[in-house]
């Protein structure tokens, strides 16, 4: 009933001259595509107003009551914000054409339109014109329907009152007003100081553009795409590792993480949550119509010529489907090792070892402590046509051109241990096992690295003398960890000092009393700070640099291990022989105003002289 409606409308649009054959091609067009009648599209087009369908809607339905249906009186509501003529209650709907009323006559209000969200009005066809404390007036296609107002009375508390309009009419107001609103809710966010910045970006580079435009373009290309797209070019322009879309009541927060540290960057009203999550989704490649389920998926994204790959997860909450992104940025593989932050000495030591034949390398801290960027950096600085160089890993982080990387697939089998025994066949220089979670994976990368191949792995330990008793626990005989063990490096990542609003300052007796030092010897060293600026966002910090303790292995600490010496007694043994730890590297780095004192006691572990 309701195309044929459409139909009467288009032609009678087409007979009074208001639209031609093209125009409606191109409805007819952008209907299918967007999934919306005829009529809706035709205003979303641009070529005709809801006013001129109003009219004609309002003459077919004169037409109507002139072939033979009993009339009823036409009163238009004449006031703002009124309610349209009442209608008697004995009509049937199937014999009768019910007069309706044109939205022309009522005043839209944008705070009644915040009562309803965007997909419950299309769902339910109602779109809200007016509220009071007890009311609202809602506009209806068909005003007998108990569930819709049912649905609306339920989210709103309020007592629904509706007036019945044209279908095509209503559907099409119902796209208009909403995207007015969330016009006006990205307008008025954009003037608040925590989405400024998107928008600015939006604008250009240049900032030459005004935000007007920005917020017009922002429309035009669908708000939802346009924010989605602004949250991920400024996560990048922020070096975000991380994106939280977190639900709540009202609004959705969106927080990243930068430096290894959360801050919230903005919330948006929650009607638009499903639609950030489904765009989401449909990049990841995702199932959006499951929301009861977590999900993972991935996709990657050009932005400003780098290649950004983003691993999606979704986690039902009570509020709606919270959403995280990890942001994997390819292009920052090439920061040479010199870059990283390592002291002369520990640089001169790491890179004697990375040069080695054969042999295992491990490199050692919690989560997020940057092992993957120092290993990189490692394979960058020994990739030369001269060596076979492979990884297996989970996930590739970085792509380089010239090494062979195999990503894990444990949904087909493809696991570490077996992408390792076939890396083994293929006449390896260099190989990095990403993980070495469990004993198979391990015994084959030691044995590995007893037959020529020099080996880098990753494992989950505090400090580098632990890491030969966390071996001995997952399985491997001490006297082939003592035996292929060339170099253990432990590190951490800490932040930096801003260069930009730098200066020194005396520590704290808590943070002396944390950092292990006498007055004494905390007078030699000069600690800094960041006074927090613009550039910073005021937080003092800017970026982060790693701090490292190596441990190469030496005869003494060989024969510890294979003894089956703990990792007390092994690390007392490292730093008489040499080793500095990372407490030493952290000082050093205080001293140069590189990190905070409050940074390296953030990443010094309890309970031992780190
Ligand atoms: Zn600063």
């Amino acid at each position: 009933m309701a195309t044929n409606r459409d139909e009467q409308i288009v032609q009678a649009l087409a007979s009074q001259g208001k639209i031609g054959a093209a125009q409606i091609a191109a409805a007819q067009e952008l209907a299918e595509r967007a999934g919306k009648s005829v009529v809706a599209a035709l205003v979303q087009g641009g070529y005709v107003t809801t006013n001129e369908i109003a009219e004609v809607a309002e003459s077919l339905g004169e037409d109507a009551e002139a072939t033979g249906e009993p009339s009823s009186p036409h009163e238009p509501a004449a006031a703002k914000g009124q309610e349209g003529p009442a209608r008697a209650g004995h009509r049937s709907p199937r014999t009768l054409r019910p007069t309706k009323t044109s939205l022309a006559n009522y005043r839209v209000d944008p705070d009644a339109l915040r009562e309803v969200p965007k997909v419950v009005a299309e769902e339910h066809k109602v779109l809200p014109l007016t509220v009071s404390d007890q009311r609202l007036l809602v506009a209806m296609a068909d005003k007998s329907d108990v569930f819709a107002v049912d649905a609306v009375r339920a989210r709103t508390g309020r007592r629904v009152e509706a007036v019945e309009v044209e279908e095509a009419e209503l559907m099409a107001a119902i796209d208009e007003y909403y995207k007015v609103q969330a016009q006006s809710l990205v307008s008025t966010t954009a003037t608040t100081k925590d989405i400024e910045g998107i928008v600015r970006l939006d604008a250009g580079e240049d900032l030459g553009i005004g935000v007007d435009k920005a917020i017009v373009d922002m429309i035009d290309e669908g708000p939802v795409v346009r924010i989605v797209t602004s949250l991920l070019r400024e996560a990048i322009r922020q070096r975000a590792s991380d994106i939280h879309i977190e639900p709540g009541p009202e609004v959705f927060k969106v927080r990243y993480r930068v430096d290894g540290q959360l801050l919230q960057q903005t919330t948006l009203d929650m009607d638009l949550h499903p639609g950030v999550v489904s765009r989401i989704k449909i990049l990841a490649e995702c199932d959006i119509s499951e929301g009861r389920l977590p999900q993972d998926g991935r996709f990657s994204t050009t932005v400003d010529d780098a290649v950004i790959d983003l691993r999606v997860s979704t986690l039902p909450t009570f509020w709606g489907e919270k959403v995280v992104l990890r942001l994997l940025d390819r292009s920052r593989v090439l920061v040479s090792l010199s870059q990283l932050g390592f002291s002369t000495d520990t640089l001169r030591d790491f890179e004697r070892l990375i040069r080695m034949s054969q042999g295992m390398i491990l490199v050692t801290g919690p989560t997020g402590s940057g092992k993957s960027t120092t290993l990189y950096s490692a394979l960058h600085a020994i990739n030369d046509e001269t060596r076979n160089i492979t990884t297996v890993e989970d996930p590739i982080e970085y792509e380089v051109s010239g090494i062979n990387q195999t990503q894990v697939l444990p949904r087909i089998d493809l696991t570490f241990s077996l992408a390792l025994r076939h890396i083994l066949r293929q006449d390896p220089d260099v190989i990095l096992v990403g993980e070495s979670r469990d004993l198979e994976t391990a015994e084959m990368a030691f044995r590995a690295s007893l037959t020529g191949h020099l080996v880098l792995t990753t494992l989950h330990t505090n400090d580098a003398p632990s890491a030969a008793t966390r071996l001995i626990d997952i399985g491997i005989a001490p006297y082939i960890i003592a035996s292929s063990v060339i170099g253990v490096l432990a590190q951490r990542l800490v932040r930096r000092v801003c260069p930009h609003c730098r200066e020194t300052c005396t520590a704290t007796d808590m943070e002396l009393e944390r950092l292990q030092l006498t007055p004494e010897q905390a007078s030699k060293i000069q600690f800094h700070k960041g006074r927090g600026c613009s550039r910073c966002r005021n937080t003092g910090f800017s970026g982060r640099v790693a701090v490292y303790e190596l441990m190469v292995m030496n005869q003494e600490l060989r024969d510890s291990i294979a003894a089956g010496a703990n990792s007390s007694v092994l690390r007392q043994i490292a730093l008489r022989t040499g080793m500095k730890s990372l407490r030493y590297d952290g000082l050093l780095k205080i001293n140069q105003g590189i990190t905070s004192a409050s940074e390296v006691i953030r990443v010094s572990f309890a309970g031992d002289d780190f």
